[in-house]
């Protein structure tokens, strides 16, 4: 018998599988989805390899499977037909997919350990034991590696992933109660709080936390029942996941107001029928969270499973204790602060069918699910969902795509849809539902000002904030209400610049200035991640007069400090938020009013709920206006509508102030009067005119290399195989450098294609992606990136 597997090399990838024969003592245990170790290449590296199907027969030189690394199959049947449909629109390869949908453990070389499990013979014991009580799966040979197998697969041997960093692991105590004997522990009446206990423990008949004993009683009266021998305690390792349970209150479903209760009506209405794609198009605030959760209650009663995605910067706990308080330890949280152990452990939990509701950033969409019946997008137009590194996957297409597997009804939730859905809500693709005021009957949408910045130059006290704002910041203060300000930074940084001559400094591996980061003292890349102490002499002429050009959050703090010194205020940007943990913190922080203001950048735009906050200030609206990026308008206009929703949310009236340059761009304008509907139409409008999507589709391609000379030639290889092979329907732009036309030592050049209908194109992109891998092309990079999200 033999073996299709597709195999991981690094250079000169291909979809094409490689034939291995199977080893005797594997043959009736190997499964389709298991990962195996081959031989491969000259040297008959050991690498890792997928298998994908069998065959009877294969070549003469055919090479043996040298171990199977799992016990039963890590990939389905779903998985795999996911990764053929996906590789229509992703430029990948096959491989780079498959390891996308395992948790990382799986993708490196991680020991197994075993240890003996119910029911094993004493002869087995023996065999593979020895003395021992458990062994390093690799250091037995083919025949016993064969033996543990069937011995895992029948229960009678456990299997470990050695990938626990020690460091993380957390324990907690477990306490049991001895029933019979509590009985008889007699207890003075007098000693209230002893009795109280009693009572409770005899309760107790099932194991639990000493920490919820903790929260009613006193440390010495639980001592005091260890010391008679009716409690036992002993420690039990925690994953890190299972802090998100731990305080969290069980909250039953709201009583849905009209508009929820269509769209509940209307997205459970043909679960298990047909895959149908809803856009919930609501208002901040409206409820869509509430409608999520109804959808998913019904779809666990249905007794399949969901899985509801959110942006990994809103993955806060504010967020999964919604999920949490509903669906208690049915939920798995998957989230990148988790070690690769804890993913692991998270992931096991999912496939074997212990958690049914899956909530979970981009990469959870590959969540091992069985049975799905909803899958849910929430703020759908994030550029988040596209992964911006191989596989070049959106989460949008692959929910689709399960969807449509398991006939799953997909959810696409947002106050500000991305274009492309909602055009194709307008077409009928998509069931469009909306969602029109807030849900809270007290709560309104906030009204937003717009303050022009050029009538205030030279005319205020601070380069940050207009007097109009900081009149209104201190009206705040003086009610004891909170305000958000949010500093837009995309495309933006603080630099070094000389006084004397301009020098700037940049990145010697990049065209980009460096950032400067007054928390650790240095100047950082962002893009290659270069890093030096901050200069004291120009670098260029040698002069002192250095000056910073700190435009981020750090200058603004200060100036506020200054403005409002009686203010506490806290500052969230990539400098404070470094550590794990840190953005919970300082939400939390917020959240129990321990500061007046929360200044940020857009990292505060997303999923705050604090009921105080009554002024929303955008200090500067602009910067990303004027990115040379076709969705930088779209862009723009969905940060201010987020941003702005953050106030007025409970019973105190809100209200934004918007700074600009730019009072009359439509952008601005369309967010000033929330009015989602109304830019959507204007800017269709542009898209149309200038053929971008969703009128046209798109494909970039970059091309990048040490030598910018390489770089061209090739580019203009690329674009003649293009130009040769499509019709000439089809639009090519480029090639051209990059907006950053250098950075880790690497010239790129992009492309785009734009087109409405292209049978080949898929076809001639692959062989784009074949040539790349010839050996002549080796040290070429080749990106090839469907509907690119970032044109930068
Ligand atoms: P969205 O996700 O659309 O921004 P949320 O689901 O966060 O909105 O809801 C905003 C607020 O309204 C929350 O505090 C939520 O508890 C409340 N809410 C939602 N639905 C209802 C309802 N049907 N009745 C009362 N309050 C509701
Ligand atoms: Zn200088
Ligand atoms: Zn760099």
């Amino acid at each position: 018998m033999f073996a299709e597997i597709i195999v991981d090399v690094p250079l000169m990838q291909t979809d094409r599988p490689y034939t291995y024969r199977i080893p005797e003592e594997f043959e009736t245990m190997l499964q389709v989805g298991m990962r195996v170790h081959v031989p491969f290449g000259k040297g008959d590296r050991l690498i890792q390899g997928i298998v994908i199907g069998f065959s009877e027969s294969a070549g003469i030189e055919t090479k043996d499977i040298v171990e199977v690394l799992d016990f039963s199959p890590v990939l389905h049947t779903e998985q795999l037909w996911l990764a053929d449909e996906l590789r229509k629109t992703v430029f990948s390869y096959k491989i780079s997919l498959l390891k996308a949908m395992l948790p990382n453990l799986l993708n490196s070389s991680y020991d197994k350990i075993i240890s003996q499990g119910v029911g094993l013979s004493d002869t087995d014991r023996q065999a593979i034991f020895g003395t021992k009580t458990s062994v390093h799966f690799s250091d037995l040979d083919i025949k016993k590696q064969a033996r543990v197998m069937r011995l895992v697969q029948s229960g009678k041997i456990q299997v470990d992933y050695l990938a626990r960093d020690k460091k993380q692991i957390k324990t907690e105590k477990w306490y049991r109660v001895f029933q019979d004997k509590l009985r008889e522990v007699g207890i003075s009446n007098r000693a209230k709080k002893r009795q109280a206990l009693k009572e409770y423990l005899l309760q107790q008949d099932k194991p639990a936390r000493l920490s919820t004993l903790r929260q009613d009683f006193s440390a010495e009266n639980i001592r005091y029942f260890q010391e008679q021998g009716v409690m036992e305690v002993w420690e039990e390792e925690v994953s890190r996941t299972q802090a998100y349970f731990e305080g969290v209150k069980s909250v039953s479903a709201l009583q849905l107001n009209s508009e929820q209760a269509i769209a509940v009506r209307e997205i459970i209405s043909e679960i298990g029928q047909a895959s149908r794609t809803y856009l919930l198009e609501g208002v901040t605030g409206s409820g869509k969270t509430e409608v999520y959760l109804q959808v998913i209650d019904h779809v666990l009663k249905q007794g399949k499973t969901a899985i509801m995605l959110v942006p990994e910067i809103s993955l806060t706990p504010q967020v999964t204790n919604r999920f949490i308080a509903r669906f208690g330890q049915k939920v798995a949280i998957l989230h990148s602060g988790l070690s690769d152990g804890e993913k692991y452990d998270e992931w096991r939990k999912i496939e074997r069918g212990e958690a049914q509701v899956v909530v979970g950033a981009r990469s959870a969409i590959f969540a091992p699910l069985k049975n799905i019946g909803a899958i849910i997008i929430d703020e759908e137009h994030e550029a988040t969902y596209k992964q911006d590194s191989n596989p070049r996957y959106h989460a949008r297409d692959v929910a689709k795509l399960r969807a449509d597997y398991h006939r799953a009804v997909l959810v696409l939730g947002s106050a500000t849809p991305s274009l492309e859905s909602r055009a194709r809500a307008s077409k009928g693709v998509y069931g469009l539902l909306r969602l029109t005021k807030r849900a809270n009957p007290q709560a309104h949408i906030p009204p937003v000002e717009i303050v022009d910045f050029r009538e205030y130059i030279g005319q205020q006290e601070a380069s940050n904030v207009t007097p109009v704002l900081l009149e209104k910041i201190k009206e705040k203060l003086v009610k004891k209400e909170q305000v958000v300000l949010m500093l837009n930074r995309r495309g933006y940084s603080s630099f070094v610049m000389c006084r004397d001559c301009g020098t700037v400094d940049e990145c010697p591996n990049c065209d980009i200035s460096l950032t400067l980061h007054m928390d650790t003292k240095t100047m950082n890349c962002h893009y290659c991640g270069y890093q030096k102490e901050i200069p004291r002499l120009c670098p260029n002429c040698q002069s002192r007069s250095i000056r910073y050009y700190g435009t981020g959050t750090q200058k603004a703090y200060d100036e506020l400090a200054e403005l409002l010194p009686e203010a506490r205020i806290l500052r969230m940007d990539v400098d404070t938020t470094r550590k794990k943990g840190s953005h919970e913190k300082i939400l939390t922080a917020f959240g129990r009013g321990e500061a007046d203001i929360l200044l940020g950048t857009q990292m505060i735009a997303k999923g705050l709920d604090f009921p105080n906050v009554t002024l929303v200030g955008v200090l500067n609206a602009d910067t990303a206006l004027n990115l040379p990026d076709f969705r930088s308008s779209e862009r723009t206009f969905q940060l201010l509508t987020q941003v702005a929703g953050r106030a007025g949310r409970a019973d105190k009236a809100g209200e934004v102030v918007i700074q600009t340059y730019n009072p009359q761009h439509y952008a601005i304008a369309f967010a000033k009067e929330q009015d989602y509907e109304g830019f959507y139409r204007y800017e269709m409008g542009v898209r149309r005119s200038l053929g971008y999507p969703p009128y046209y589709y798109t494909v970039g391609l970059t091309l990048s290399h040490r030598s910018e000379e390489l770089v061209v030639k090739k580019s203009f290889e690329v674009l003649k195989l293009l130009k040769e092979n499509l019709t000439d329907q089809i639009q090519l732009l480029g090639p051209t450098p990059k907006p950053i036309a250098r950075t880790h030592n690497l010239y790129h050049y992009q492309m785009i294609v734009k087109y409405r209908q292209e049978p080949q194109l898929s076809q001639v992109l692959n062989r784009v992606l074949d040539w790349s891998q010839e050996k002549e092309n080796q040290e070429l990079r080749v990106m090839i990136d469907h509907e690119p999200q970032n044109m930068m």
